[in-house]
C-alpha cells in the first residue's frame, strides 16, 4: 500500500473509518471523504498521529458534482488516484413498500446507488490516465437476498453488484480492477437505530453467533485494493458470518 493514493468515502464512522485506519496504517496516502466534517477530520487527525498520511475532504456522494471534485482532489493533492472505495451508505426509511414515502424511495436510491455511478464516473476517469487502479464498491448481504421493511436499500445494494460487473467488464482489460463487498450485520453507528432485541434476532441470523466488526471488513478491503489481488475482478464478496449458507 506504500504511497498508494486511495479515496474512501463515509470514512467518519464504521467500515470506512476502519478502512481509513487500515489502509494509513498500511502506508497508502488516504482521503477520508465524508458529509460530517468533525468526525471525517478526527479520523485525518488519528491517520496521522500514527505515523500515516491522510486529508479530510467533505462531499455529499448524493452529488454527481461533489464526486467529481473528490476526484479532483486526490489528483491535485497527490498526483492520482490508485483505489476508490465507494463506502458511504445510510439505513435509509424502514417501511414495507404501500408505507415507503416517495421521499424515502429517492433519499436511500440517490445516497446509496447513484453516488456508486458518479464515483466510478469519474474515479474509472482518473485512472485510465495512470493506467491502473482498483474500485471496491460496498454492497452488502442485501446485495443478494431481500430484507423486510427496507425495498429501496435491498434494491440499492442489489443494483451495486449489477453495476460492479458492469464496470469490470468494461474496464478490467484497461488494468482497472472492480469488486463489490457484502458484509452481513457489522457493529457500526449504523445499527444504533435498531432496538436490542431486534438486534439479539439478527444475530442468531449469523451462524458464527455475533455481529460483525469493521476491521473485519476493512481486511478484506484491503486485500482488494492491493495488487497482491491481481486476478480479482467483477466479483462479489460476502463476509458475513454464514448468513447467506442458510
Ligand atoms: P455508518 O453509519 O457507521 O457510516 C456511514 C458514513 O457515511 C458516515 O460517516 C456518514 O456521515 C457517511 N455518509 C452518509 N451519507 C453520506 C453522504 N450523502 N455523503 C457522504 N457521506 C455520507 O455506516 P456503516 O455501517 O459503516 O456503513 C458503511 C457502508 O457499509 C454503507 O454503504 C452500508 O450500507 C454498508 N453496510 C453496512 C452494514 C452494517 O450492518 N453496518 C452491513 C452491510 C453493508
Amino acid at each position: 500500500m506504500k504511497d498508494k493514493v486511495v479515496i474512501i468515502s463515509g470514512a467518519a464512522s464504521g467500515i470506512g473509518e476502519a478502512t481509513a485506519l487500515l489502509f494509513g496504517k498500511e502506508g497508502a496516502k488516504v482521503i477520508v471523504a465524508d458529509i460530517d466534517i468533525e468526525a471525517g477530520k478526527e479520523v485525518v487527525k488519528r491517520i496521522e498521529r500514527a505515523g500515516g498520511i491522510a486529508s479530510f475532504f467533505k462531499v455529499d456522494v448524493a452529488s454527481a458534482a461533489e464526486n467529481k471534485s473528490l476526484v479532483d482532489f486526490a489528483v491535485s493533492t497527490y498526483g492520482r488516484l490508485d483505489i476508490a472505495v465507494n463506502n458511504a451508505g445510510i439505513g435509509g426509511e424502514a417501511n414495507k413498500i404501500v408505507d415507503m414515502s416517495l421521499e424515502g424511495w429517492h433519499r436511500v436510491i440517490d445516497v446509496n446507488l447513484h453516488s456508486i455511478f458518479y464515483g466510478m464516473k469519474y474515479q474509472i476517469e482518473a485512472m485510465l490516465k495512470t493506467g491502473q487502479g482498483s474500485i471496491i464498491n460496498i454492497s452488502s448481504i442485501l446485495g443478494s437476498v431481500g430484507f423486510e421493511g427496507s425495498v429501496g436499500y435491498v434494491a440499492a445494494k442489489h443494483a451495486i453488484v449489477g453495476m460492479t460487473r458492469n464496470a469490470a467488464l468494461e474496464y478490467s482489460s484497461q488494468n482497472i480492477r472492480i469488486n463489490a463487498v457484502g458484509p452481513a450485520f457489522i457493529d457500526t453507528p449504523l445499527l444504533d437505530q435498531i432496538d436490542d432485541d431486534i438486534k439479539k434476532q439478527l444475530i442468531s441470523l449469523h451462524p458464527i453467533g455475533r455481529l460483525g466488526r469493521s476491521q473485519e471488513v476493512a481486511e478484506l478491503i484491503l486485500w482488494l485494493g492491493n495488487d497482491k489481488a491481481s486476478f480479482a475482478t467483477g466479483s462479489y464478496y460476502p463476509i458475513d458470518g454464514g448468513y447467506l449458507a442458510r
